[in-house]
Order: C-alpha cells, then sequence, then structure tokens
C-alpha cells in the first residue's frame, strides 16, 4: 500500500539512527552485534552501533592535552588516535599561572583563551580541582597526583567487568527488543510487499481484524520494555539520572528508538577511560596489539614540528614519560600477552632502496639522514633483514 512507505521509511530511520554518536572530533569507537566484549576499534568521526536490538557500542577519545608535573598544555601527549587531537593554537601554562578556568560552546578556556575540547575525562571543573591540587604542591607530589589520576583512566579490567555486567543484566531486555524488531519487520513486509493484495480474502480479513488487538498489545510490550530499561539504568548507571530521564522520554514519545535499549545501558561506560584501557577491556587481539603499540609510539616519539615552542615540549614529553609505565603496567596484563620486544622493530626492508625507517609510523625511506613526513627523526634500517629476506628468495 503506497500511502504506508513515508511512515515506514521514517520509522525504521530512525531506528536505524538510534545511539548514533558524533561530532567535529574523531573518536574511537569499540562496537559488537553481539552480548561478548571482543571488538574492532574503528577511528571516526561518528559511529553507529550495529542495527540489532543485541549490539553495543562503547566510544572513548584520548586526553587533548598534556599534563605534567611543570605545566600543562593544549599538545597532546600519549595518544591513541592519529593524527592525535593537535590544536590550532599550542598554549601551555605552569600550574601556578593558570588564574581562572571556565567552558564556553563545548571549549575549556583557560585564562580566557580557549584551551581545549571538553572530554568526558577532563571538563572545567575536573581541571580546575587538579588545578587547585596541583598548585600548591612540590614537583613529585604533583607527578604522584597525576599519576592517581591517570590510573583512573586506565582500569581495563574493571570496564570489562561493567561490560560484563551489563551485557548480562540487559540480555533478556535485548531479546524483547528482538522480538518487537521481528513483529514490526513482518508488519513492514507485509504492507509493503502489498501482502493484503496477495492474501485470500478470509485471511486477508482476519489479520485486518485482529491487527489493531496486536498493536494493542505491542504497546503494551512498548511500556514493559520501557519501564524495565528504567530500572536497569538506575541500577547500572545511577549517576546518569538526569540522562535517564531523557531516554526514557525519548523511548516513549518515538517507539522507533525505545528498540535498542541496551546500547544506552552500556554507551557511556568507557566515558572516562583511556582509549589504551578501553581496547584492553573490549577489543579483539589485533586491536589490543594495535592501540598499545600506537600509544607507545606516541610517547617515545611524538609529534613535536620545529616551531613548538620548549616548555611545551618539555611538558609534552613530561607527561608522556609519567604515563609510559602506567599505560605499560595495564597493558602487560593483556591475555594472550602482548610481545612488547618485537613492537618497535622494523619489518624487513620492502626494497633495495630503503635503508631508514620511522619507528612511529613504520613507513621507510630511501634518504637515512632526513625525517618522516610527521617530523620524526628516522632510524637506520638493518640491512641483515634485507639480505636474510632475499637470501630466502634466492633458495626459494
Ligand atoms: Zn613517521
Amino acid at each position: 500500500v503506497p500511502e504506508w512507505w513515508p511512515a515506514l521509511a521514517v520509522f525504521w530511520t530512525l531506528y536505524l539512527i538510534d545511539g548514533i554518536r558524533g561530532g567535529r572530533r574523531d573518536r574511537i569507537g569499540f562496537q559488537a552485534a553481539i552480548g561478548r566484549p571482543c571488538a574492532r576499534a574503528k577511528q571516526a568521526a561518528w559511529h553507529l552501533p550495529p542495527p540489532l536490538p543485541t549490539a553495543w557500542g562503547v566510544v572513548v577519545e584520548d586526553l587533548p592535552c598534556s599534563l605534567a608535573a611543570e605545566g600543562l598544555t593544549n599538545w597532546p601527549a600519549a595518544s591513541t588516535s592519529r593524527p592525535p587531537p593537535l590544536p590550532d593554537a599550542v598554549q601551555s601554562y605552569r600550574w601556578e599561572d593558570v588564574r581562572e578556568i571556565s567552558t564556553r560552546t563545548g571549549w575549556i578556556r583557560v585564562n580566557g583563551r580557549r584551551f581545549a575540547p571538553v572530554t568526558p575525562a577532563l571538563d572545567a571543573a575536573e581541571l580546575q580541582r587538579l588545578t587547585r591540587a596541583l598548585s600548591t604542591q612540590g614537583p613529585t607530589a604533583r607527578a604522584e597526583h597525576l599519576r592517581d589520576w591517570h590510573r583512573r583512566r586506565l582500569r581495563p579490567m574493571r570496564l570489562r567487568r561493567r561490560l560484563q555486567l551489563a551485557l548480562g543484566r540487559s540480555r533478556l531486555l535485548a531479546e524483547l527488543n528482538t522480538g518487537q524488531v521481528a513483529f514490526l519487520l513482518a508488519l513492514t513486509t507485509y504492507f509493503l510487499g502489498g501482502g493484503p493484495d496477495h492474501m485470500p480474502p478470509a485471511v486477508r480479513d482476519r489479520i485486518a481484524a485482529a491487527l489493531p488487538w496486536w498493536l494493542g498489545g505491542y504497546a503494551g510490550v512498548h511500556v514493559v520494555a520501557v519501564g524495565w530499561f528504567w530500572r536497569l539504568h538506575a541500577k547500572l548507571c545511577p549517576e546518569r539520572g538526569q540522562e535517564r530521564g531523557g531516554l526514557v522520554l525519548t523511548a516513549v514519545l518515538v517507539p522507533a528508538q525505545g528498540l535498542r535499549l541496551r546500547q544506552h545501558l552500556v554507551a557511556a561506560l568507557g566515558n572516562r577511560q583511556h582509549p589504551v584501557s578501553a581496547a584492553l577491556a573490549l577489543g579483539e587481539r589485533t586491536t589490543v596489539a594495535q592501540l598499545t603499540r600506537d600509544t607507545l609510539a606516541d610517547i617515545r616519539w611524538p609529534r613535536t614540528p620545529t616551531g613548538l615552542p620548549a616548555d611545551t615540549r618539555k611538558i609534552v614529553a613530561s607527561a608522556g614519560s609519567l604515563l609510559e609505565p602506567l599505560i605499560h603496567a595495564a597493558s602487560s596484563r593483556a591475555q594472550p600477552q602482548l610481545a612488547f620486544d618485537s613492537m618497535f622493530v622494523p619489518l624487513p626492508a620492502a626494497s633495495a632502496d630503503a635503508c631508514a625507517w620511522c619507528p612511529r609510523c613504520g613507513d621507510q625511506f630511501v634518504r637515512p639522514e632526513s625525517h618522516c613526513p610527521h617530523g620524526v627523526p628516522l632510524q637506520p634500517l638493518a640491512r641483515s633483514a634485507l639480505a636474510k629476506e632475499s637470501g630466502k628468495k634466492s633458495l626459494a
């Protein structure tokens, strides 16, 4: 029946975009269609969980600044994303020089200047608390305070437990939602496929007579599902009361957005976690290895263009060396174990001309004295690797 399709198109579009997250910045998303914490990471500005009621998605992001005992800068350290969240205008402060912190349109402002975007891990209030604590401490106490602060962002075991709990508790709710979606899909197929025209009149009339009852029953199930979601959300995310009201209201008023309720129980779990922590908790094996390597490479060979002020450079290096042992400690508990020894060993030379490589991005170069396009000094490529490779080839 042609007059049905615009309404159905709107309904299913609203269903598909339920749970979409994004914005101007890149974030790292972990998504899976099934109830297991084993996802591939994807870096993108927009993230949409798989279109199933059983799916879940967690989105995390790098801290868009460096925090060190010497001070803070909006040039990031220990970033997992590529490229890291680099600022348009570099700013650096000693902690004792920070006079005023405020927020405007999603940005933290320091001393009246736009500093860094607000992120779940660090908003103006959190930076204010850090500044107040750090500005009265000595360098050693500052470093210890920051290490404690970062440790809370590196708790993969806790994140994994919380995800497993949320997935377990929402299993039946996800199944109920799946049943609702199946019913609505069947109904959509019936009407869009011109079901009433193909059916024998007796069957068609019986369906037409039963339809109000089915829809009434569906409305009852919808109310039960939303009520159930309310209780689960209150138990699993007690601190997110404000968000809960909005989610429940949307689910009630826009039934198409009340069919993937599980994802709203999971979405905020990784909010404050470092991307490496999220990878360790939720990622599949290759994701864990890749994201840990990228983060450690950003600490050891950070992007520091020639124009970057010396004090900024110092804060970035100091923030990185503060974080490196913490990231190492967290990722050394990964199962199966990560091969830290071979993480920064170059691959065999790709061509006979290649004689240098960039340990940050892994690219190979033919001019040993140069820098990679990101400003990282190149390292010589072992010729033995090439020799071994060509030896193998000649034998074969
Ligand atoms: Zn490079």
